[in-house]
């Protein structure tokens, strides 16, 4: 396994690979969430490239930069053990040297969610994955359920700048008690931590009923909100049902999968989580179809 941190070091790697490349893009701090991602690419693809980097762009002047959890050698051993070809690492000032001034701006999918609690992260988070794929030339990236609106957002960005490159997402991966894995759990004291499981037992909550026969939006997301509003600790950010494809929330009845999603603070950290329903599609092969695809956008019947 080559440890790279530099972008000649990185070119001259690349120019060796041959066959299918994957990269996995990671902040580091790795856990097993991680890992179903880097081992998918594995099996998909004859050589993989995980890049580890806490991209300053997409955090906002209040937010956890300096305090991120960071064990780089944790990481590597991890990444060997899966038979990793290669990891680039870089500094911030390789990926952002002095002068720099370039950023990619990706409009209405940035906007409701995520973007609408986090101003700006969303265009860090487009320009560091764009210069990734730059940097890698990959032929598919994997990326985590988890960050739905992030999937919707790079795929987005790889149709509209014509970019050769398959986004693959992989379902996440979940604690036994269910508390999706997050490189920020490790902030959460034994107490928040107890608390954690609500999220996901909101969101099976709202799945079981829609497996019943529910299919008021409103409904749904009362189920979510009855669960999470009670719960102590937490202060909910945003619970969203939204059309699975587009990510625009829903009002109205429909049959389209759907995606329930919310974010919560507990103390300082802030969770987040989702599932699709129909319970099926939370398989990377529905998940495909689903999570801002464009190519399916204009079959999809309006939200
Ligand atoms: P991060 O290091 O938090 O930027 O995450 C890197 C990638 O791992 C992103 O594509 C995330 O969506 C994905 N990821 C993080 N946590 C999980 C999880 N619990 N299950 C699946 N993917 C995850």
């Amino acid at each position: 396994m080559k440890v790279i941190s530099t972008i000649p070091q990185l070119r001259d790697l690349r120019s060796t690979l041959t066959g299918r490349v994957g990269v996995v893009p990671t902040m580091g701090a790795l856990h097993e969430g991680h890992l179903a991602l880097v081992r998918q690419a594995k099996q998909a693809c004859d050589s993989v490239i995980v890049t580890i980097f806490i991209n300053p762009t997409q955090f906002a002047a209040n937010e956890d930069l300096t305090g991120y959890p960071r064990d780089l050698d944790h990481d590597l051993r991890l990444l060997q053990a899966l038979d990793v070809d290669c990891v680039f690492t870089p500094a911030p000032d390789i990926m952002y040297p002095s002068g720099y001034q370039t950023y990619i701006e990706v409009e209405t999918v940035t906007q409701g969610l995520e973007g609408s609690q986090r101003p700006g992260h969303f265009r860090g988070v487009a320009t560091v994955v764009n210069k990734l794929f730059n940097l890698t030339q990959a032929d598919a990236a994997f990326f985590g359920q988890k960050d739905a609106q992030q999937v919707a957002v790079i795929r987005r960005m790889v149709h509209d700048l014509n970019m050769p490159i398959e986004i693959v997402v992989v379902p996440t991966t979940r604690e036994a008690d269910g508390l999706a894995m997050s490189s920020r759990n490790v902030y959460l004291t034994p107490e928040q931590r107890a608390a954690a499981p609500t999220l996901y037992r909101a969101l099976k909550a709202a799945s079981e009923a829609y497996e019943q026969g529910e299919r008021s939006p409103a409904k749904l997301l009362k189920i979510v909100e009855s669960e999470v509003t009670h719960a102590l600790l937490m202060t909910p950010q945003y619970i969203s049902v939204a059309n699975a494809q587009t990510l625009k929330e829903v009002t109205e009845t429909t049959d389209q999968p759907l995606l329930i999603s919310l974010a919560v603070r507990i103390g300082s950290t802030r969770l987040l989580d989702n599932i699709v329903v129909p319970a099926k599609d939370n398989t990377s092969e529905h998940l495909t179809h689903l999570l801002g695809n464009v190519s399916t956008e204009a079959q999809s019947s309006p939200a």
